[in-house]
């Protein structure tokens, strides 16, 4: 392990949620959902479409405060049970929340239901109805799953096999990652600490943890191949019973965008792939290689050896959103003070980073393992993000707080450009400031080809099962190197190891088709930050706005202020663009 690079001591505090496991305030909560919800169902059941405006709204205020308690023992669980995923005790808590959420689902279910089946015309009376106009948004929102819905009797049966079904294969994936060691020079280490070394100065320490990464790979390869199978049968059932004409076509609806939207963004993409080599052509002469290989694409620069403690990491963030708007530094600076970080690296913590919206009586809590590279200092950015986003939606409750994640990657990728502009404000160094910029392009890129390329394969795979049936983990190394290879256009080798590197991604596993979300996102904020260059008066507010908004109108409709026409086809490019022109920085600042 690297250390925490003085994070060790960077433990949030879910004291605002519960005391632990055992507090039996989460007891009391469970019950008091079960309790309103029974309330909730007797009073409403069969009744929704004769209830006039107000009654609605009414009711649609106590089903928030049937969520609200429910989903906070939720929040708590997920939490406790991320720090330490080997206890078994946080693993059983887990699993019985979920059965409870589960539960109530399925005794609520007639509410959203009813109001789906509603007629056009008595749907449209009550829509213009004052009374009814803070939750407007979220009864149309409702509605547009009207084609995809099944009965009651039989959305209870899909919601009560869902947990022994879906959610419980996506577990076993998730525990068997953490629980999984690589062999590097005898040493045990977890999937993070190995990854980490991928960004290794020395070329034989970053082959030597893709070799150890392959082959802890290929010895999980028959449970992987299995989990993924079963995953992608899964959700062309559903697809199939909930009448989606595509694999990607539920998350789309979800994401509030429509299919050709979504369409064009891969075709943009796609079509600007040369990017890709021409950067990795200029990676290759500052690496001074002759060949770059799979494993060299996160080779830093020689002089980017700058390593961050904590402490720096902390006031580079909050020196930042401060910069841009006060009110969002004050906002993030009480994340820190308040124990609402859990950064330090400990085993049995999962991997990754997430900032968790809890429910809004309560606040977020960020989750992340720092030790002390650039790239941590920019997850907190990232993360960051997404917790004052969060935090600033809060006022609009717990139905319209969340946004699609169309939307949802947009201050987190945000605040990292904020982060980034301010650490090259900083930096005099030539060298260093080369590198750095090299880092953001390989973020970027990161966003946006690599995650357009895995939504390439994801396309693929999902395809493949329903036209051919189970795919052998052969089948799934060619599509995933064939989709890899259509990226890097030659500029990168991949060996025949990379081959088994699908298989560890969790996104395909616990959000199918979420992975465009984030070049969405990237080319929406590179365009946003341009909009702000040009001219910043008054963009700060707006953007806070922005997020304020949460979830509470359609992605087009909350951008639209900040000057922004998603529909427009020349959008995607300006974004792509803008990438293409810090490639070209970069070729400037290294001279050749
Ligand atoms: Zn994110």
């Amino acid at each position: 392990m690297n250390g925490s690079a003085g994070a060790q001591d960077v433990l949030w505090n879910l004291g605002d949620l519960y005391s632990g496991g055992e507090d039996p305030h989460l007891e009391k909560d469970l019950a008091e959902s079960d309790k309103k919800a029974d309330g909730f169902a007797s009073s409403y059941r069969g009744r929704v479409a004769e209830l006039e405006a107000a009654d609605l709204a009414r009711a649609i205020e106590q089903y928030e405060q049937i969520l609200e308690p429910s989903g906070k023992a939720g929040t708590f669980t997920y939490l406790n049970w991320s720090t330490n995923t080997e206890d078994p005790a946080r693993g059983a808590l887990l699993q019985r929340l979920q059965e409870h959420s589960s539960r109530l689902q399925q005794k609520l279910l007639f509410f959203e239901l009813e109001w789906a089946h509603v007629d056009e015309e008595r749907s449209g009376k009550l829509l213009a109805d004052p009374a009814l106009a803070r939750y407007r948004f979220w009864l149309n929102l409702t509605r547009r799953y009207r084609p995809h819905l099944r009965s009651e009797a039989e959305e209870k049966i899909l919601a009560e096999k869902y947990v022994t079904g879906r959610s419980a294969w996506v577990r076993f994936f998730e525990e068997v990652h953490s629980g999984a060691r690589y062999t590097l020079e005898g040493q045990e280490l977890p999937q993070q600490s190995v990854l980490t070394k991928l960004y290794d100065p020395d070329r034989v320490q970053r082959k030597r943890a893709a070799e150890a990464f392959t082959q802890g790979l290929q010895n999980m390869k028959r449970v992987n191949t299995y989990v993924f199978n079963n995953l992608l049968a899964d959700k062309a059932s559903d697809d199939r019973l909930r009448n989606y004409p595509s694999w990607i076509s539920a998350r789309n609806l979800a994401n509030q965008i429509d299919d050709a939207t979504v369409e064009a963004l891969v075709q943009a993409v796609t079509g600007r792939y040369a990017v890709v080599a021409r950067y990795y052509d200029l990676k290759k002469k500052l690496l001074g290689l002759e060949e770059l290989f799979d494993y060299d694409r996160y080779a830093p620069l020689p002089s980017a050896s700058r390593r961050y403690q904590w402490q720096e990491a902390r006031q580079m963030v909050l020196e930042a959103y401060s910069g841009f708007l006060p009110e969002m530094g004050k906002i993030a600076e009480t994340f820190f003070t308040n124990s609402w970080i859990d950064a330090a690296v400990r085993p049995g913590k999962r991997g990754g980073a997430y900032s968790h919206g809890a429910v809004p009586s309560v606040h977020p809590y960020i989750f992340m393992n720092f030790e002390g590279s650039p790239r941590h200092v920019m997850t907190l950015a990232h993360e960051m993000g997404h917790g004052v986003h969060q935090y600033l939606a809060r006022e609009q409750g717990i139905l319209l707080a969340d946004t699609p994640l169309t939307t949802a990657e947009t201050a987190s990728v945000f605040g990292e450009m904020l982060v980034f502009q301010k650490l090259m404000s900083l930096e005099k160094d030539p060298q260093i400031r080369l590198s750095m910029l090299v880092q953001k392009i390989e973020d970027t890129f990161a966003t946006v080809f690599r995650q357009t390329a895995m939504n390439r394969f994801e396309a693929a795979i999902h395809t493949a099962r329903r036209s051919e049936g189970e795919l052998t983990a052969e089948h799934f190394g060619e599509l995933w190197m064939k989709t890899q290879n259509a990226m890097f256009e030659g500029s990168v080798t991949l060996s025949e190891d990379y081959g088994v590197w699908w298989s560890y991604i969790p996104h395909f596993i616990h959000s199918p088709g979420y992975v465009y979300a984030y070049a969405f996102g990237e080319l929406l904020v590179l365009a946003l930050y341009a909009r702000y260059q040009d001219s910043p008066e008054g963009f700060p507010a707006a953007y806070r706005d922005l997020l304020a908004a949460g979830g509470s109108n359609w992605p087009e409709e909350l951008v639209r202020p900040l000057g922004v026409d998603l529909k427009d086809p020349g959008f995607w490019d300006k974004g792509l663009s803008m990438i293409e022109a810090f490639v070209q920085q970069a070729e400037e600042m290294a001279g050749v």
